[in-house]
C-alpha cells in the first residue's frame, strides 16, 4: 500500500498536486481541510472545526485524528492514500504510524513542497477570490496559519526525516514541472 504524506505550508499546492497524484497512481486523496469544510456547518463537529479553521488555528489533535481514521476506514480496498494536510503535528504523525501499523502498513514517504513565504501569501490572497474561504481572505489569518505551520507543523518533517522518508521538492514552477518532480521521486522509490 502506497501511503504518501504530501506536506508543505498553506498555499504550497498540496491540494492541486494531490489530485494529479491521485489520477496517475490511482490513489485515494484525503484532505483533512476538505473534510472539515464538508461538515454540516450546523452540526456540533462542524461548529467546532470552523471555530478553529476560520481563525487559522489547528483543530485539536483528538478530533482531527478520529476524523482522519474514519476517512481512511471508508476505503478498505485502497491501493494507497495521499494524506494532504495531515499529519500537522508530531502527535498526529505518531497516531498515523500506530493506525497504519495495526493494518500492517506504514507511511511510504513524505513529499514536502518548499515554497518561499512571500509566494505563499501571494497565492493565498489570489485563491481567496475563487475559494471564498474566510481563512484566505485576511492577511492576519494567513500570517497566523504560516506561523502555526512554522511552530507546530514544520517539526513533522523532522519526524519523517528521522525515518529516512522525507524528500523535499521545489514547489515553485509550472504545475506540470512540480508534478513531474513528484512523479520522479515516487517512481524511483517503486
Ligand atoms: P491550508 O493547507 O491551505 O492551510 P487546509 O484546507 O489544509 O488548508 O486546512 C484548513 C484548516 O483546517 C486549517 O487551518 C486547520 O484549521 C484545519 N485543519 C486541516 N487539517 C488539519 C490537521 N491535520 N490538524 C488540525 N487542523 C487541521
Amino acid at each position: 500500500m502506497l501511503n504518501i504524506v504530501l506536506f508543505g505550508p498553506p498555499g504550497a499546492g498540496k491540494g492541486t498536486q494531490s489530485e494529479r497524484l491521485k489520477e496517475k497512481y490511482g490513489l485515494v486523496h484525503i484532505s483533512t481541510g476538505d473534510v472539515f469544510r464538508a461538515l454540516d456547518p450546523a452540526s456540533e463537529l462542524g461548529i467546532l472545526a470552523k471555530s478553529y479553521s476560520d481563525k487559522g488555528n489547528l483543530v485539536p489533535d483528538e478530533v482531527t485524528i478520529k476524523i482522519l481514521e474514519s476517512e481512511v476506514s471508508k476505503h478498505p480496498d485502497a491501493k494507497g492514500v495521499i494524506y494532504d494536510g495531515f499529519p500537522r503535528t508530531t502527535a498526529q504523525a505518531e497516531a498515523l504510524d500506530k493506525f497504519l501499523s495495526e493494518k500492517g502498513a506504514e507511511v511510504s514517504m513524505m513529499l514536502s513542497l518548499v515554497v518561499p513565504e512571500d509566494e505563499l501569501k501571494t497565492r493565498l490572497i489570489a485563491r481567496a477570490e475563487v475559494s471564498g474561504r474566510k481563512d484566505d481572505a485576511d492577511p492576519e489569518i494567513i500570517q497566523n496559519r504560516i506561523n502555526t505551520y512554522n511552530s507546530s507543523t514544520a517539526p513533522v518533517a523532522d519526524f519523517y526525516k528521522g525515518q529516512n522518508k522525507l524528500s523535499e521538492v521545489n514547489g515553485v514552477g509550472s504545475l506540470d514541472e512540480i508534478s513531474n518532480r513528484l512523479f520522479e521521486i515516487i517512481d524511483s522509490a517503486n
